[in-house]
């Protein structure tokens, strides 16, 4: 059995390499960037106002005459008009700025009187109120950089420049394979001995939460050809999460039926509670993860384990890690790393109640996994502990 500090360097010394894809921009939400991105165009791409007002040439000004409206320039159309001393355009915000004014007063700022305006504006200066070209980028310069992740406004901003494509790293295909006789898709009538089958049903929300939807579900019974058949299946996916059958009892066949399909155990077992049996192995082309069936243990071994390699893919950081002091004291027996549901109150962690691994009721108001390493047994209210945020 390996520590999980064992377990977690071998998962990420597996992890397969990040692949690139081109996507639409208006599809790239989230996804970090593949490559630097220069910007194609100067922007703004011409001089234009960035108020309601009036332009007028603020070096020709007499700084004391009212000015005369001689024209109007609205946002989307191009009036080149010449001003001499003294005079002004009507302007709107984003319009182009004529090349001989130089500045532009707020139309809040004005005294207007007969197609005349007297200027109310202590503060203007020359170049007041005018976006320059180029102001934001100049066309070659970084617009973004290889590795950020894509906000709503990197859409908005990249569009402004005119890109409608870009290359990102690839979210990896998933699939989800769980095993269990008794268990039953939500919706059916219960017969005696079965339960409802909620691991499918967490795992998917889980990978949703990272923006990835599974490619499929499959439920499977204890039976080794069933699930060779199902893993045979799903062997061109970068990840293959199963959940149950991989302890040791007599229908846990999960890791014969790797075996039998070609996957390469890296290890099998884990110094940790919950989920002792965690097993992780890989093809040339998958990883596979094979979790303990039993609820807690799953949804841990997945933001503990399965989010690493998940990461390394996207080249996103998908859940923060943190220290917190402990709120409650807490006794384990040496020789496992316990994680506990937690709830984070300001800059404490409380260890919540019901930690057994087939108990999801302290799990589903969690915000956090704590780790309590494997060879201390007493934890005291202040301790700093290390937590995984899962919220
Ligand atoms: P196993 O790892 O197959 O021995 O399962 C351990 C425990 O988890 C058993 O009590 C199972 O009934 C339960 N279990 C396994 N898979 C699921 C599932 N998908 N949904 C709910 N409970 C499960
Ligand atoms: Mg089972």
């Amino acid at each position: 059995m390996i520590s999980v500090s064992e377990a977690k360097k071998q998962i990420i010394k597996h992890s397969k390499s990040p692949r690139v894809e081109e996507k639409l921009l208006s599809n790239a939400l989230g996804f970090a960037l593949a490559e630097t991105l220069y910007a194609k165009m100067d922007t703004p791409p011409f001089n234009n106002s960035a108020m309601d007002g009036y332009a007028f040439s603020c070096a020709l000004w007499d700084k004391k005459s009212s000015l005369t409206i001689i024209g109007e320039v609205q946002a989307g159309s191009n009036n080149n008009l010449k001003t001499g001393p003294n005079e002004a355009i009507r302007i709107f915000t984003g319009a182009p700025v004529p090349a001989d004014v130089d500045t532009v007063i707020m139309q809040e700022k004005v005294n207007l009187e007969d197609g005349k305006i007297t200027i109310l504006d202590d503060g203007l200066f020359q170049g007041s109120n005018i976006r320059p070209k180029g102001s934001q980028t100049k066309k070659g310069d970084v617009a973004l950089k290889k590795g950020q992740i894509i906000t709503p406004a990197g859409i908005s901003y990249l569009a402004s420049m005119g890109f409608s494509k870009v290359k990102v790293y690839a979210k990896p295909k998933v699939s989800i394979i769980i095993t269990g006789k008794e268990l039953v898709k939500a919706g059916n009538k219960l017969k005696s001995a079965e339960i409802y089958e909620s691991n499918g049903m967490g795992l998917t929300a889980g990978f949703r939460q990272m923006g990835i939807e599974p490619l499929s579900v499959a439920l499977v019974d204890d039976v080794l050809e069933s699930i060779e058949k199902a893993i045979q299946s799903q062997l061109s996916s970068d990840i293959i999460l199963l959940t149950g059958g991989v302890s040791v009892g007599n229908y846990d066949l999960v890791p014969t039926a790797l075996e039998n399909c070609g996957v390469e155990k890296i290890f099998h077992k884990v110094k940790q509670k919950p989920g002792k049996p965690f097993y992780f192995g890989k093809t040339a082309t998958s990883l596979i993860f094979a979790l303990p069936g039993n609820p807690a243990a799953v949804m841990t071994c997945f933001y503990e384990y399965v989010t690493a390699p998940i990461d390394a893919f996207t080249q996103k950081k998908h859940l923060k890690s943190l220290t917190m002091r402990l709120k409650n004291d807490f006794n384990k027996k040496p020789g496992l790393t316990y994680f506990l549901k937690g709830k984070t109150i300001e800059s404490e962690v409380e260890i919540l109640d019901s930690q057994l691994s087939y108990m999801l009721n302290s799990f589903a108001v969690a915000d956090c996994l704590i780790t309590l390493e494997e060879e201390k047994t007493e934890f005291k209210k202040g301790d700093l502990v290390k937590v995984l945020m899962i919220d």
